[in-house]
């Protein structure tokens, strides 16, 4: 059932990675280059994450989701809620988690090192979904342990958000460009291209904000909602520009002083 359901996650990446590497030959905003290199690149570092993530899901994830679930631990489950209320708070209150871990990886230093190589990306396209370095997993994989059990996320709505989540990814690192109306709107709920090319600027108070993963209330409301303008948004990345492409590079980054 588990494996049925993980595996599902990847299902569906792969079919969306392909709809909107094909829509953005159609309907970039950035017209990004070098695509194939950056698919082919963003691949290896997807492949290598996924054969190393099985350990964690395998060994922490996977055994938490049981243990919660079989024994009714956690803040959700000291009330009576029906399923689809639970279901509801779960998935806000692990989307308001990951808002607060990603704004924590701008401004803890140790997390940032790993963070970083994310924005070590001088474009931006639904490759860059695929660039994360596989310490910031594996903390991130101890994170979502400690919220699981501390809130009660029961496993299928887990794997839901997991789903949503990646799609969402997807979604707004995507070089699409929405009708500027339609952006607007759609962004007062969930994040779009737009709003997360905002967090990908090298200019720095774009960048430290808007860290919303879905919904966008959490800028809103903690006050890290920050546009860029026009110029700042072509110019994406950190100052080094040197470290886009390197799978070596890019791995040992997090343990260079610099
Ligand atoms: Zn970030
Ligand atoms: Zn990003």
């Amino acid at each position: 059932m588990i494996d049925v359901l993980i595996n599902l996650k990847l299902v569906f990446f792969i079919f969306f990675l392909i709809v909107f590497f094909s829509l953005e030959f159609f309907f970039s905003q950035r017209n990004t280059e070098k695509k194939f290199t950056r698919l082919f690149f963003h691949s290896c570092f997807a492949i290598f994450n996924t054969i190393i993530m099985r350990i964690p899901t395998i060994f922490l994830l996977l055994p938490i989701l049981l243990i919660t679930n079989d024994n009714n631990y956690g803040l959700l489950n000291i009330m009576e809620f029906n399923f689809l209320i639970k279901a509801i708070l779960a998935f806000i209150l692990l989307d308001f988690a990951f808002y607060w871990f990603h704004r924590l990886n701008h401004m803890n230093n140790f997390l940032w090192r790993f963070h970083k190589v994310h924005h070590l990306d001088t474009q931006m396209d639904v490759t860059t979904s695929l660039r994360f370095h596989i310490g910031e997993l594996i903390i991130s994989s101890i994170y979502k342990s400690i919220l699981i059990i501390f809130l009660g996320v029961p496993m299928s709505v887990f794997i839901f958000y997991e789903i949503i989540l990646s799609l969402s990814a997807q979604f707004h690192h995507a070089d699409l460009k929405l009708p500027e109306s339609i952006d607007r709107q759609i962004s007062k709920i969930i994040v779009t291209p737009k709003y997360h090319t905002n967090h990908h600027t090298v200019a720095i108070e774009s960048r430290n904000a808007n860290f919303a993963s879905i919904l966008t209330i959490w800028d809103y409301l903690f006050f890290s909602l920050k546009a860029a303008d026009n110029g700042e948004r072509r110019y994406l990345g950190v100052k080094e520009r040197d470290k886009q492409f390197g799978f070596i590079i890019n791995l040992k980054e997090p343990f260079i002083n610099n």
